[in-house]
């Protein structure tokens, strides 16, 4: 399991030359309601592109990125929010530090919710000024059907994947039960933004504590580590499926 961190020069040489894929997981430090660990996001970006280098030895792992942007739960005891252009700014010089050793394939693999847009601008940014043109992909985005098959009664509007809720718990369960129990489970079905933008598709920024006293977005009691477990196989099989279709893309 090729880990960027963990190779000598050499190595990482030899693994630009065979035409490695780059996985580099991003998360976010933010609040995952009364239960789960702050490092909920990014922990399971960086599990999810292990376990596929496990399997693929031409998948390199590149190191974590534990930082985020997340205005929406910057109050929360422990979370840690940095601005937008600095995340950014932070992203780009990864990234091109990764590209001048000779990789071409390089995807970002996100964990945090609240960064996809600013995530998909950056890589636009980067392929418009200095022509480095890479992949961004969600690991909720692997399983979408997947997530309402597990939990048709977690009813949600707008986003599936929630925050600390069914999915995100069961995954903690699967991975790291002792430290999946911190605190009482709990539930929040709520709206995450006024309904008068929802309706019109729209998007205002809506402080986390506002909507939602414990921070969750959904219901942590659905969850088990069995669904956990489904769940983490199958972005691991997708994520591996992805590398071999972007090794042999043009
Ligand atoms: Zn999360």
């Amino acid at each position: 399991m090729p880990i960027w961190q963990e190779l000598s020069w050499p190595r990482i040489k030899e693994c630009a030359e065979k035409g490695c894929v780059v996985i580099i997981p991003i998360g976010v430090i933010e609040q995952h309601g009364h239960h789960l660990p702050l490092d909920t996001d990014a922990f399971f970006a960086q599990e999810m592109a292990r376990a596929a280098a496990r399997r693929d030895p031409e998948i390199l792992v590149g190191p974590t990125v534990p930082f985020g942007f997340t205005p929406s739960n910057k109050n929360f005891p422990g979370s840690i929010s940095l601005t937008a252009g600095t995340w950014s700014a932070l992203i780009r010089e990864i990234v091109r530090s990764v590209h001048r050793h000779g990789f071409t394939r390089i995807a970002l693999f996100n964990g945090h919710g609240g960064q996809v847009a600013l995530s998909r601008a950056t890589v636009s940014a980067l392929q418009d000024e200095e022509g480095i043109r890479i992949v961004v992909l969600n690991w909720f985005g692997l399983v979408n059907d997947d997530m309402d098959r597990l939990f048709p009664d977690e009813n949600m509007p707008g986003g599936r994947v929630g925050h600390a809720g069914a999915v995100e718990t069961s995954i903690n369960q699967f991975l790291r039960g002792e430290l999946a129990a911190q605190g009482s489970l709990e539930t929040h079905l709520g709206p995450q933004m006024p309904d008068f933008v929802r309706r019109v598709g729209g998007y205002v920024q809506t402080p986390r504590e506002d909507l939602s006293p414990s921070g969750v977005m959904g219901d942590s009691t659905l969850a088990t580590p069995e669904k956990g477990g489904e769940l983490f196989e199958l972005c691991v099989e997708r994520l591996c499926e992805f590398a071999r279709e972007y090794r042999e893309a043009e």
